[in-house]
């Protein structure tokens, strides 16, 4: 489901020939710096990306700086000894993660048809806590959701018994270790080492495969032609393509349901020496206080 490399480009074309990408842009400078957008950190427990983190060399990775103090801002009150009260909470509300989804390359292996529809606010309700134990799950699922009443319960479950049933082991892979440098030292190792052509901003707005052969619009009205094309574009991306022959009717579904996932992160790093800085974590329940989300380590992951 990740690929933190964020070197999927779009729309590709395999098989020996060049590959062309789509709207994929370069990692952006701005700010005076270089700006780093979607995925952040890697892990040796990802294997596809383990093996390319290895083969470019740099699997020396910036350890996680231990935080002193976990502040958590909960039913309007601050907290600071509540870490292992949360771990049990989130533990309870992804109790049945392995139940739900017991093979995870397989999430057809049983029917969830009944959570479908089901959303985080609608579960953690379900558990009938006080405002504060529920503001502590809030706070601590904060790095991940933008809006509870929007994001499904399935996807989380999913992720979680992905990693062995244990919300600590899924954020343990996403969110702790970066490579030195940035994700793009990353991307441009790769591509150094690859022959494919890489054709950046340019976005795809049609594809048409009949039967010989594809054709790719680009939005400037451009024709790109192929054997077979790879359509790896978001969601939410997707279902602004008119792709001919019509996709089957459970995709259409799934592309007008479109992904409620908004979330977005921001890192701040000050200049100054952060060894002289107290590392703190801190998270609130997401949209009630102003950014909300989680501030850690002298970093801001709002
Ligand atoms: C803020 C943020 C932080 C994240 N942090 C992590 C993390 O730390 N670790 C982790 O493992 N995962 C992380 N993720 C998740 C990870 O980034 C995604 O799961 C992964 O990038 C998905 O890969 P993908 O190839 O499916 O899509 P994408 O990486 O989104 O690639 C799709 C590509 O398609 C291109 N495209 C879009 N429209 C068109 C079009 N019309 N024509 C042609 N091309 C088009 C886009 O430009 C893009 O390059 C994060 C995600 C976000 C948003």
């Amino acid at each position: 489901m990740h690929d933190p490399t964020g070197k999927s480009s779009g729309i590709h074309t395999p098989g020996g020939r060049p590959i062309k990408s789509g709207a994929a842009r370069n990692r952006d400078s701005a700010l005076g710096g270089q700006l780093d957008l979607g995925g952040g950190y890697v892990h040796w427990a990802q294997p596809n990306v383990w093996t390319e983190v290895e083969r470019h060399g740099l699997e020396q990775l910036n350890p996680p700086l231990e935080s002193t103090t976990y502040y958590q801002l909960a039913d309007d009150e601050v907290h600071t000894d509540k870490f292992e009260l949360t771990h049990e909470l989130v533990g309870k509300l992804f109790a049945d993660s392995r139940q739900r989804f017991p093979m995870p390359f397989n999430i057809n292996a049983v029917d969830n048809s009944d959570i479908n529809e089901e959303t985080l606010e609608e579960r953690i309700a379900s558990l009938g806590l006080s405002t504060r134990d529920s503001d502590l799950i809030k706070g601590a699922l904060s790095g991940l959701v933008h809006n509870y009443s929007k994001h499904g319960s399935t996807q989380l479950l999913f992720a979680v018994s992905s990693n062995f049933g244990n919300y600590a082991a899924e954020l343990e892979t996403a969110s702790n270790w970066c490579i030195t440098g940035g994700m793009k030292k990353l991307t441009d190792a790769i591509q150094r080492n690859s022959k494919a052509k890489l054709q950046l901003s340019t976005a795809i707005k049609r594809v048409t495969d009949d039967g010989k052969q594809v054709t790719l619009t680009t939005a400037s009205g451009d024709k790109l032609y192929a054997k077979t094309a790879v359509v790896a574009v978001p969601i939410n991306t997707l279902r602004h393509i008119n792709i001919s022959p019509a996709l089957p009717p459970s995709v259409s579904k799934m592309l007008s349901d479109g992904n409620p996932v908004r979330g977005s992160k921001l890192w701040v790093v000050p200049e100054r020496d952060l060894g002289q800085v107290e590392r703190v974590v801190a998270v609130g329940e997401r949209g009630r206080h102003g950014c909300g989300g989680l501030v850690r380590r002298g970093v801001v992951d709002a």
